[in-house]
This record gives structure tokens, sequence and C-alpha cells, in this order.
């Protein structure tokens, strides 16, 4: 099928090509006739399948069809909301990509950075508002963000957006929307929290199902490490000396544990960047264009605060934390062998986890490669033979420790 069966017109079709797609993805081919034909859709479907453009085009399309002649009052007639502020932006950067030879225009608001110049911008008025919930409450009790004529409400990574707390919001700016509008509910899972939402707010839906990806690219060699928990930095900084080169993501489960490997690989002279929840908008923002670009080469991250986001083409994944999703582990590798390159994952598990690497094998149908030959192994054969010398064993020795030895020491933790 090509973007043209698609009935999309001229000018979209053009920012398409100019974009570089040859063809829709699945996704793409199932969600975008029944926007077009004005249903309300469900459609469960993971980041990196497409799922933007196949709300993001046919919101143009219909947008396109009932175009101003004049730019003068704009009014918000379709709204995306999106749990996190980096998907809230990269969602406004595909609108503007696509509608590039159109007269629409949209932008994204989000907190965690200043209101003023969003204000500005409604003022003038746009078609397609990207929101996060917060922000658009916020604006709409100001009375800048006006929801009385939204023809399409989009809620994407709805899971996510009812996990982050979301969920009285949400409902909140349904209500505010007009009655008549259609509403596309993307999720990557559809757990019965989300159901139920689903239940409560849209009109005979349609489900549409991409498969949540159960296998990993042949070209992704998949390693995993049995290491005790408190030797996964000393681990992680061997791989990186020895073994692993080029764009490498790290993830881990907790902001704390993030910002505790950058602490640590930072003082061993990496070039490292970081997202989590608890930075800044505009330092989640120069994280992520930093490494884009290529200026450092190692980016941890949580999986929240990765979620959704377009980093992909990279060399290597370190799952530093296995996750415990088993699907998590085959969206995160994913991000590396794109495109017929070859990439690797290296997956670090400690005592507690072997239950996940189980659950993980079972959906990949894959035996991970266990690499024993490492410095750290997690039980040991050979127990190390201690000489108790007396020597080796006096306080006088320890007593005589450099300064430098010592901090060498407490660094890795
Ligand atoms: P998404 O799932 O929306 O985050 O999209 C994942 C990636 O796929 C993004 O980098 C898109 O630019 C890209 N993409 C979306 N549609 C297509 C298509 N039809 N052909 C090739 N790449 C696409």
């Amino acid at each position: 099928m090509s973007f043209k069966d698609l009935q999309l017109n001229r000018p979209i079709l053009r920012a398409i090509a100019e974009t570089g797609y040859d063809e829709p993805t699945l996704v793409q081919e199932k969600t975008i006739p029944l926007v077009l034909s004005k249903k309300d859709v469900i459609v469960s479907a993971q980041t990196g399948t497409g799922k933007t453009a196949s709300f993001a085009l046919p919101i143009l399309q219909l947008l396109f069809d009932k175009q101003d002649a004049s730019k003068k009052g704009k009014k918000i007639r379709a709204l995306i909301v999106s749990p996190t502020r980096e998907l809230a932006i990269q969602i406004g950067e595909n609108f503007k990509n696509y509608s590039t030879y159109t007269n629409l225009t949209s932008t994204a608001i989000y907190g965690g950075t200043s209101i003023e110049p969003q204000i500005d911008v409604l003022k003038k008025g746009v078609d397609i508002l990207i929101a996060t919930p917060g922000r658009l409450l916020d604006l709409h009790k100001q009375d800048i963000a006006n929801l009385d004529y939204i023809e399409t409400l989009v809620l994407d990574e709805a899971d996510l957006m009812l996990d982050m707390g979301f969920v009285d919001d949400v409902k909140k700016i349904e209500r505010l929307c007009t009655k008549e509008k259609q509403i596309l509910l993307f999720s990557a899972t559809i757990p019965y929290k989300v159901e139920q939402l689903a239940n409560t707010i849209l009109k005979a839906p349609e489900r549409i199902e991409v498969a949540p990806n159960s296998s990993t690219s042949k070209n992704i060699n998949q390693a995993l490490y049995y290491v005790p928990k408190p030797n996964k930095i000393e681990l992680c900084l061997h791989l990186l000396r020895n073994t692993i080169k080029g764009s490498t993501l790290i993830f881990r489960r907790t902001k704390f544990g993030v910002q505790k490997l950058e602490q640590t690989l930072l003082k061993n002279g990496y070039k490292v960047e970081s997202i989590h929840g608890d930075k800044s908008q505009n330092l989640r923002q120069e994280a992520l264009k930093n490494f884009k670009s290529n200026h450092v080469n190692i980016l941890i991250a949580t999986d929240v605060a990765a979620r959704g986001i377009d980093i992909n083409d990279l060399d290597a994944v370190i799952n530093f934390d296995l996750p415990n999703v088993p699907e998590t582990y085959v969206h995160r590798i994913g991000r590396t062998a794109r495109a017929g390159n070859t990439g690797a994952s290296y997956s670090f598990c400690s005592a507690d986890e072997k239950n996940y690497v189980k659950t993980i094998q079972q959906l990949i149908q894959i035996q991970i490669d266990v690499i024993e030959d490492h410095p750290y192994p997690l039980d040991p054969k050979e127990k190390p033979i201690i000489h108790k010398s007396k020597k080796t064993g006096s306080k006088h020795k320890k007593g005589r420790k450099s300064e430098a030895s010592k901090k060498k020491k407490k660094r890795w933790y």
C-alpha cells in the first residue's frame, strides 16, 4: 500500500515524501482510514511503529479540508494530550513537519518551562494543540486555551498517562471539549484501567492492535551478564573501557539510579548525559540534543523518561537494571540495530532479577548468550584464594593506604 492509496492530499503527500517515508507502516495503514471516517479508535501500538503519523496525518487532512482561507481567528480544532513533555515536543515537531505545505498551525505546551511564550502563541491562534495535562488545564483556567471547538481529541500513551496519575485530569479535559468530538486513544498496552477509561469516554470505538513486538532483531547481539548488584557499576565501566563502542543508551529503573551512575561515569572521565523525572525541562532537552548530535555518546535514562522519545540507531543498549515487564526489554533493545545495521545489547542480571530473565526469554523465544568470562561473576565457580598472611592483614598496612587510593575505592559508591 502507498500513502496515495490512503487518500491523503497533495501537500501532505509532499511533506511525507520529503520526510523520506516510502510507504505507510502497519499501524498507519489500519488507523488512517478510520480517523478519516471520523470514527473513535483505540489503538494498541508501541512507540517505533509509526503511531504518531497514524494520527497526525489524517488529522491534518481533516483540518485541511476545512481550512479557513484567512489565518485570523484560528480555533483549536485538534488536541493531542501527552503524558510527558518530551513526547509533546516530539509530536509537535512531527505536526510541523507534516504540515509544511499547508496553512495549518500547531504548537506544543507543557510544564517546567515559562508559560508566557506559550500564552503568546495561543493568543495568536493555532489549529492543533499538543499538551501535557497540567499545563493545559492551567491555560484553560486562565481562558487562554479554548477547547470549545475541538473536533478530534487524541490521548497518546494512555497507559503511561494513567500510571502517572493523570486519570482525573484526562477525564476533565475530555469534558471540557465538545460532546461531538472524535476520540483516538493510543496505548502501548491496554490494561483494565485504560479499558475502563475508554468505556467511559469513547463512542463505539474501532480497535486496532499492532501486536506488541515479541521478536528481537537477528542483527542484535544480545549478551547477558550475571553479576552481584554492588558490582554492576564496575562491570559497566569494564565494558565501556573494553567492549562497547559508539552511541550507548543505558537504562536504569529509578531516577536515583540514573543520577548515581551518571556521577560515577563522569568521575571516570566519560562524557555522559541523562534524562529522568527530576531534571528540569530545559536540561532534559539539552541532554537529548547533545546525545542526538553525538556531542556525548552515553545517555542514561529511566524507561519513563525515554518512553516515546525517538532515540534510535544506537550502537549499544545496556540494561543496567533488567525490566520487570518483558516487552520493555524488546522495546529497549529494539532501539539499536535499526535499518539493517547491527547492534548490541548488554543485560546485567543480579540474583534478585533472575526471574525477569526467564520471562524475557519466554517472550522472545531465545536463550540470551550468557557471558561468563568477566571479572565480576555472580556465582564464582572458583572462590578466590585469600592468603591470610599476617603482613597483608596487618593494621599497619591498612593504615598506610594513600588518600588517593581510599578515594578511588569510595568513588564506586
Ligand atoms: P513513532 O512510533 O510515531 O514514534 O515513530 C517512530 C519512527 O518511525 C519515527 O522516527 C518516525 O519518523 C518513523 N516513521 C513513521 N512513519 C514512517 C513510515 N511510514 N516510514 C518510515 N518511517 C516512519
